[in-house]
């Protein structure tokens, strides 16, 4: 098989939206699996609608083009807030689109008029971590504009946490938004169908708390992804963090001195820190570089170790000589798997059908 490869065991992401979806369900909170990780690929999200996904989520229009294409079943979600440009788009390939701007709400409508249908949104509110979404005092009137255009549903709200600033998801930060989505119904007179209460990062809260208020949707992808909590990264118990491995072929392996020699300036990528003596080391280089992987965000398997990157060649160490040819295996974090699935020199491969 062509290295380098993202491999994705479509088995293990299944046992995990599985494992998510019962852990959620019984709060009375849907997943809706969000696949841009993975460039919207069809597989990934036919696994996460087999395994009980109540919709799919992407924040590239592109991205939702390629699920329509492959007729993946499922309602769509666009996660980011439209382009103006791409409105007329957006109506006709999202069943959904998180909102944050009047006038982005008004050319959905004008859209959805024209196009002779009706477009659902869900209003954003920023409840600290400063990325998208309006200030409390301000979704009021946002909601009654929503409501009030002729072309757009006022289908619900919804809240991102973490992806920032790392502001946790909390009682506190969640009650807002159920206050909100209540203060919304009793002042307009609309019923909210979705109050999302954000990502991944929601999972500590969600699974922890006796009760979830109003939230009734997460949007998941990182956890159904890797296993992990993103807000520490730390394994999430139940949930398989091997479904995703990188792998990257041997292309020279060495014993060489660990100490450089001649004078040192910059390297590739700017100041290096100064190297320790350890002697000679059993040093391979793998044909992977950062234009495929973060590779500070790498965890290679046992008995390797990442020493540097540059472009194209990613250094390890080991005990014994690598075989010319043969292939080094690794877990990627979030940032290495953002870049794998955008690199175009990595392969993109799924094994493991799901059981579905
Ligand atoms: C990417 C994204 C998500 C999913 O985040 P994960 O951390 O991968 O679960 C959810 N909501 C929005 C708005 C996003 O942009």
């Amino acid at each position: 098989m062509s290295a380098p490869r993202l491999e994705v065991r479509l088995d293990l992401i299944e046992h995990n939206v599985r494992w998510l979806v019962r852990r959620l369900g019984e709060r009375g909170i849907g997943l809706t699996a969000v696949t841009k990780a993975l460039l919207g690929a069809p597989e990934l999200a036919a696994a996460a609608m087999g395994a009980g996904a109540v919709g799919l989520g992407d924040a590239r229009s592109g991205n939702v083009r390629r699920l329509r294409r492959a007729a993946v079943m499922g309602p769509v979600t666009l996660v980011r807030s439209p382009m103006l440009s791409e409105a007329s788009w957006v109506v006709a390939s999202c069943d959904v689109s998180l909102n944050t701007e009047p006038a982005v709400l008004a050319a959905l409508s004008d859209a959805a008029i024209a196009a002779g249908g009706c477009h659902d949104v869900v209003l954003m509110i920023d409840l600290g971590d400063r990325r998208e979404g309006v200030q409390s005092e301000d979704l009021l009137a946002l909601a009654r504009l929503a409501r009030d255009l002729p072309g757009v549903s006022l289908h619900g709200i919804g809240t991102n946490l973490a992806c920032r600033n790392g502001v946790v998801p909390d009682a506190e930060n969640m009650a807002e938004l159920s206050t909100s989505a209540t203060t919304i119904e009793a002042a307009l007179g609309v019923e909210l169908a979705v109050v999302s209460g954000g990502s991944s990062a929601n999972l500590g809260w969600a699974l922890g708390t006796g009760d979830v208020g109003r939230v009734n949707d997460l949007r998941i992808g990182e956890a159904m992804l890797l296993g992990v909590d993103p807000l520490d990264r730390s394994p999430i118990d139940g949930l398989r963090g091997d479904a995703v491995t990188i792998h990257a072929e041997v292309i020279e392996s060495n014993v060489k001195p660990s100490m450089p020699r001649g004078r040192r300036a910059q390297g590739a990528f700017g100041s290096l820190p100064d190297p320790v003596d350890r002697g000679d080391v059993v040093q391979s280089i793998v044909a992977l570089g950062r234009q495929d992987v973060d590779p500070e965000d790498l965890t290679a398997e046992a008995g390797t170790a990442v020493l540097a990157a540059s472009s194209d060649h990613l250094v390890v160490e080991s005990a014994d000589l690598l075989r010319i040819g043969s292939e080094v295996v690794f877990r990627p974090g979030y940032a290495s798997l953002l870049r794998a699935a955008t690199s175009p020199f990595v392969r993109l491969s799924f094994t493991g059908a799901p059981s579905t």
